[in-house]
């Protein structure tokens, strides 16, 4: 089987499949191999390395990872893809499908039986409809995560690697940045694709720390400051916390002057590690 990784291979195999593409599931197939290098360079992937991809698609990456890695489990939730990726794999032995939703899949047990447990890679050209929800489940789930490599929006990427006060800093960013390091890798042109999006892509790699920077013995206290306070971006952090019911206004003003904060501040403004401290305060 010839890489699919380009416009003539993709459409045969399409044509040959008589596959037709759902909306639904976000599927855009990449047709550019120097996009598939530099997702898989980025991701570091070597000859020890599990990997599990999200969305294989016709399993234009797969083939990639699947030569670079020791073993590949694609998890791919659409029925039709899963005679296409039989056939397009076929060389492959390291190469695992599993015909699932992501969001439903027990990945700790994937990490016990195919990682002894071990942090693993995970690479994804992921389908904008659940962006969000997919990456939020993988981090909040504390798997045992080296690298997460994905392909997202150019905007989410963007809002990912935020600094605090700029207009992409938002809950996503503090997510992102408490669990991982995140570093943009590439932006990748609507024309990469098949069919084209409508917007640009980046790619995007988030490193698992084995060591957070940032402590809180109640993560949920955090995350609900976190919210509660880019909820109503525009109100002070005072009231932010007092409208969603997460703290007095007493309460956040005292922690304030602890951290040496002005009463005035905006949540936007407050790093993941001033965000911590002022939940431990609360
Ligand atoms: N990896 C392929 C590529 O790069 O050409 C396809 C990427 S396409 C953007 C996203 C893929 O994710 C599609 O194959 C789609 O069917 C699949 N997908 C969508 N929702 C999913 C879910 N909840 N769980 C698993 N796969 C899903």
């Amino acid at each position: 089987m010839a890489y699919l990784a380009n416009p003539a291979e993709t459409a045969g195999v399409l044509v040959r499949h008589d596959f037709h593409f759902q909306k639904k599931y976000g599927q855009n197939f990449l047709i550019d191999p120097h996009v598939l290098d530099k997702i898989v360079d980025g991701a570091g992937i070597g000859p020890q390395d599990f990997v599990l991809e999200i969305g294989p698609g016709i399993g234009t990456m797969t083939q990639y990872l699947a030569e670079k890695a020791r073993k590949v489990v694609a998890v791919e939730i659409d029925d039709r893809l899963i005679p296409i990726l039989k056939d397009t794999l076929s060389e492959y032995d390291n190469v695992r499908v599993l015909h699932q939703d992501i969001l439903k899949t027990d990945i700790p047990e994937i990490v016990r039986e195919e990682n002894d447990g071990k942090p693993i890679k995970i690479v994804a050209n992921l389908p904008y409809y659940i962006t969000t929800p997919i990456l939020m489940s993988l981090l909040e789930q504390k798997l045992p995560l080296d690298s997460v490599t994905v392909m997202v929006q150019k905007e989410v990427a963007d809002r990912m690697q935020a600094s605090p006060g700029t207009k992409e800093y938002g809950a996503l960013s503090l997510a992102v940045q408490y669990y991982t390091e995140p570093c943009i890798i590439a932006f990748v042109p609507p024309n990469c694709f098949m069919p084209r999006p409508k917007v640009g892509s980046s790619v995007i790699r988030l490193t698992g720390y084995t060591d957070p920077p940032v402590k809180v013995s109640d993560e949920k206290k955090m995350f609900a400051t976190i919210r509660a306070s880019f909820n109503q971006r525009r109100k002070t952090l005072v009231n932010a916390l007092a409208g969603g019911g997460v703290a007095e206004k007493e309460k956040t003003l005292a922690a304030l002057a602890v951290m040496g904060l002005d009463e005035k501040i905006r949540g936007e403004t407050l790093s993941v590690e001033q965000f911590a401290r002022l939940s431990e305060l609360l």
